[in-house]
Order: C-alpha cells, then sequence, then structure tokens
C-alpha cells in the first residue's frame, strides 16, 4: 500500500516528496491566541495546556534561530537527516499582523536546511490577508497550515470551549484551497459523550473535502488544564487502548486515502499526563494499529465513498 503500511503516513509522503527522513523543529513563534486572550475566550479550550498545545519547546522564549540550531542538534542525536520542516506550533500561529507574520516565518524559512514549514492555527484567525502572505510563501516552499477542528458537532466543540462554529471551518478551508494551501484538519476521539457515529460523520466530512492531511488525536486530559478540573468532578469513561485502535482503524477505513494520515497517537509528555496513561507507550499503539488493519485485511480508504 504505502511501503510498509496499510495507510498513508506522513513519513511515506515526505520520502516520496524529499526523499529521506523529514523532521519536523517544534517552534514556538511566541503567539497567543483569540480564546485565551479575550477577543474570543479567556480560559481557552478545555484541553489546552499553559504551553498552548505546543509540546517540545523551551520554557524561556527564545528567538526562532536559536530554538531550531537547538532542537537540530538534539534530533541530529536520534536521526540522520538533512531534511526540516520548521513547525509553529504553539498557540495561534497566524494571530498577529502580516507584517509580523512575515518577518517570523522567513526567520525559520532562511536556513538551507528548512525544506518547509507548517503553521497551525485556527480557521477564525485565517483572513484574505493572511492568505496572500501564506500564498506568497507557497509558491517557493512546502508549505501547510494545521487547523484545530476537533469535531464537526456543536455540542461537543461546546464542551471543548472551541470558540467558532463550522461554518467558520468551511470559510478557511475555502479560502485556503483556492490558493492551493495544504491543509491538515487536526480530530479529538474520546469527547465526552460524543458517539461512534458522530466520530465516523467528522471523519466522512474531512474525506469529503478532499483534506490534504489529518491528525487524529485521543482526547488527553493533561495537568493544570480545566480538562482536569472538569474530570475530577466529573469522572467521564476513558477507552482502553483496544477501544482506541478499533476506532482509529474504523476512522482510516473510511478516510480518503489521498488525505496524508499524519499522526493517529498523541505524543503527551509523562509529567503532565493524568489520562489515558496507555498512551505512553506510543509505538504500542502504532503497532497494534498495523496489527489490527492486518487481522481485518482492511486499509485506509477500503470504505471510502467519493462524493462527486
Ligand atoms: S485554539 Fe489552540 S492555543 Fe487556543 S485555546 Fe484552543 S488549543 Fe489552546
Amino acid at each position: 500500500m504505502w511501503n510498509d503500511k496499510r495507510y498513508h503516513t506522513l513519513n511515506y509522503e515526505f520520502k516520496k516528496l524529499f526523499g529521506e527522513k523529514t523532521i519536523k523543529l517544534s517552534i514556538d513563534g511566541n503567539f497567543t491566541c483569540p480564546n485565551r486572550d479575550g477577543k474570543i475566550g479567556e480560559n481557552g479550550c478545555i484541553f489546552c495546556s499553559e504551553r498552548g498545545s505546543g509540546d517540545f519547546n523551551s520554557e524561556n522564549y527564545k528567538s526562532i534561530s536559536i530554538q531550531m540550531a537547538e532542537q537540530k542538534s538534539i534530533m541530529s542525536k536520534k536521526w540522520i537527516s538533512n531534511t526540516y520542516i520548521a513547525y509553529f506550533q504553539n498557540f495561534t500561529n497566524t494571530y498577529d499582523t502580516v507584517e509580523n507574520l512575515r518577518i517570523k516565518y522567513y526567520e525559520a524559512l532562511d536556513n538551507p536546511d528548512i525544506k518547509g514549514i507548517a503553521i497551525a492555527t485556527r480557521p477564525d484567525c485565517i483572513d484574505e490577508e493572511i492568505v496572500k502572505l501564506l500564498a506568497e510563501i507557497n509558491e517557493t516552499t512546502f508549505l501547510w497550515v494545521e487547523l484545530g477542528l476537533q469535531t464537526i458537532h456543536d455540542n461537543s466543540a461546546l464542551f471543548l470551549r472551541r470558540g467558532y462554529k463550522l461554518p467558520q471551518f468551511d470559510k478557511a478551508i475555502k479560502l485556503l484551497k483556492e490558493k492551493n494551501i495544504k491543509v491538515v484538519v487536526h480530530l479529538i476521539i474520546g469527547i465526552p459523550n460524543e458517539t461512534h457515529e458522530q466520530i465516523m460523520e467528522s471523519v466522512n466530512y474531512i474525506s469529503s473535502l478532499n483534506i490534504w492531511g489529518i491528525k487524529l488525536h485521543m482526547l488527553h486530559i493533561l495537568k493544570n488544564t480545566d480538562l482536569e478540573k472538569y474530570y475530577c468532578q466529573n469522572p467521564f469513561p476513558i477507552m482502553d487502548e483496544q477501544e482506541y485502535v478499533k476506532l482509529v482503524c474504523d476512522c482510516l477505513e473510511i478516510l480518503n486515502p489521498k488525505t496524508v494520515v499524519h499522526r493517529v497517537t498523541g505524543d503527551g509528555k509523562k509529567s503532565d499526563l493524568i489520562e489515558p496513561c496507555w498512551s505512553l507507550n506510543k509505538l504500542k499503539v502504532l503497532s497494534d494499529i498495523d496489527k489490527e488493519l492486518k487481522i481485518r485485511e482492511s486499509f485506509q480508504g477500503i470504505y471510502f465513498k467519493e462524493i462527486l
């Protein structure tokens, strides 16, 4: 299928594009988020950590060039590669003036080993002016934009305190697609009270939009988040690893085979994670997904129905 995998992985795509392993360098662009600074909300999404849903970055703010140099030095001990993607991960990375965005993005791109740029943001922080800048960058480098949709269902979005409605997402997708900008959409599995059918509806929705990439996450309960407080007061059932694995396989089976799967499980830090503890053993989750697809004699898109 996709080399040794039964789903269309990002590694497969990178090897096809760049001929070698490609490494993402997580960058904190020193942004904030309208769902935290009071423009839309003050407390953020219920699961959001104080680092704005980013993970492996430095505590005290350092320049983008310094962050990248530090990360390259760490990563080079793990992997042999000269191909890197600058990944603006923390908070909302299009939430600034176009001039400031331009300075930050080009600082990251001004490095010969950087072959592309990934920008994580919210659909309500995408407008024509920002898309113009992104389109300019898209002409000369490998760019994708990540949008945290999490679910297409209003009740679940309200629980998550996402702070925007589905039409806002559709509008951002339209603006980005008009300029051929690749989009990666995040979906969360395990939102309390969300049914199997509703999760499948979210995946079908993404599939029908012919979106470039998807990230599937289990809902992580992290320390010092409002979700931790909620969970302590209203403990809700947490899926076990086998349930999650089966659900991810169900999602992959209906997903458009062209969609690149960037992630099928989370990367929570051990010191921060309350639940699901089993997600710390990422290699086991990945291997169990492979095994389950093999047992089913299945693969990504086996049940995908293209809507013409
Ligand atoms: S949009 Fe992202 S950064 Fe903002 S509150 Fe939600 S998870 Fe946190």
